[in-house]
């Protein structure tokens, strides 16, 4: 059978790209290896819609995550995605914190975020009683949206315009021919079947590196090698979480491992706390991934208390786990998003969507985009 477009993976990546495609009019397939959409990094994340502060000028995640807090609002209204503009709080404990909060501050003023104010701890005590910090930067434009009602809203715009998605559908292979792509595709049951594609965008996810060395890239020359890396949520009791009402963020690991162990909220207005940053061992099992490991408590605990202080241990209860997709590995410098058309490698109409971490999710619409602006050379 022969499509316009294949896409790998049905996280909120391949939805959005799903959407984009067929309002472009291409005919185009989404293939999904679980029974349903959004079962990994999209649905065990913090929900944030970022602002652009905390990436390197420049970047991709910069430049789409400023451009992103703009529009997905409107996108969310539009989609009637539930989504609440409740703002951010990034908090410097100690004073020895506060230039490094400083810096923060001018890089998001340099990435162009518009809304953002540095403020002191009389200001913070006002708007937050119970948050306990030397200084802050203030993101009213920073935000929680609904995930799945996101993901939703990307599969129902994506099927009314005809695009075909396919679950328990894995993609296990491709044959380059002339100007297509013949690719090789596994139904749960075990039945193979091949299409014939002009354009394959992979948005694999945790596995993109994998899907791209089926191309016969070269991951390490490419620099295109994943090092999943796992964060655990902790809820917080509901007494104490009526005592936040924005989200709060302690100063970003060095080289941007993690954020911090902030408070998210979620739309009944649940505290979470969370997620830490470990590196997974290559031979661990993906099974294993996402098990529960409680014996960091005390370590979150300690974390948050600094600038919670009300917060007590028993205040904690074990969440959910969620595994970002980084090109960084331990003691590399920080990874932009690669959003490549492969031309340059012989492969063209293939775009690699790698390294898709945070701010993934806030940005989904506008990598959709990005990926189709770089398709149109094929017009
Ligand atoms: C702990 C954590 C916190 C985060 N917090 C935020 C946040 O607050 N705000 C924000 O903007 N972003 C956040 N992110 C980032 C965001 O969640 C991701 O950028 C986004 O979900 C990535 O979506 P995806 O579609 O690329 O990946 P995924 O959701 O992982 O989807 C990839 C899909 O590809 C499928 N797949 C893989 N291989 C195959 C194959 N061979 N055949 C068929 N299907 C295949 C998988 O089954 C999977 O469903 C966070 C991420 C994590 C892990």
């Amino acid at each position: 059978m022969n499509i316009d477009a294949l896409i790998i993976g049905g996280g909120v990546i391949g939805l959005a790209c799903a959407a984009e495609s067929a309002q472009r009019g291409y005919a185009t397939l989404l293939v999904e290896r679980h029974e349903s959409f959004g079962q990994e990094a999209s649905s065990r994340n913090s929900e944030v819609i970022h602002s652009g502060v905390y990436y390197p000028y420049g970047s991709l995640k910069a430049k789409l995550c400023v451009a992103a807090n703009n529009h997905l609002y409107k996108e969310c209204k539009k989609m009637d995605v539930w989504y609440k503009r409740c703002g951010k709080l990034i908090v410097a404990v100690t004073e020895n914190e506060v230039t490094e909060l400083e810096n923060l501050y001018r890089r998001g003023r340099t990435n162009g975020v518009e809304e953002i104010e540095l403020i002191d701890q009389g200001k913070v005590k006002k708007i937050e009683p119970h948050i306990s910090c030397r200084a802050a930067i203030f993101l009213p434009s920073t935000g929680i949206i609904d995930s799945h009602e996101l993901m939703k809203a990307y599969v129902h715009k994506a099927k009314a315009h005809g695009v075909d998605i396919a679950f328990q559908v894995e993609y296990l292979g491709v044959e380059p021919k002339a100007d297509r792509y013949v690719v090789c595709l596994k139904e749960v049951r075990g039945e193979t079947a091949k299409f014939t594609t002009r354009f394959v965008i992979n948005a694999a996810g945790l596995f993109s590196d994998r899907v791209a060395a089926s191309f016969g890239i070269d991951i390490d020359a490419a620099g295109y090698r994943l090092h999943p890396n796992r964060g655990h949520y902790y809820a917080i009791s509901p007494s104490k979480s009526r005592l936040v009402s924005r989200l709060v963020y302690p100063l970003p690991h060095r080289h941007l491992v993690g954020a911090g162990i902030h408070i998210t909220l979620d739309r009944a207005g649940q505290c979470r706390l969370g997620p830490d940053a470990e590196y997974i061992d290559a031979t661990t099992p993906e099974a294993n991934w996402y098990m529960f490991d409680d014996t960091r408590r005390e370590q979150f605990y300690s974390a948050v208390v600094q600038y919670f202080p009300t917060l007590e241990r028993e205040d904690l209860s074990p969440g959910l786990v969620g595994v970002r997709a980084k090109l960084k590995g331990s003691n590399e410098n920080v990874r932009d998003f690669i959003i490549n058309e492969e031309s340059d490698k012989g492969l063209p109409g293939l775009v690699n969507l790698i390294g898709i971490e945070s701010p993934g999710l806030t940005c989904s619409a506008e990598i959709a985009r990005e990926v189709f602006h770089k398709l149109e050379i094929y017009k």
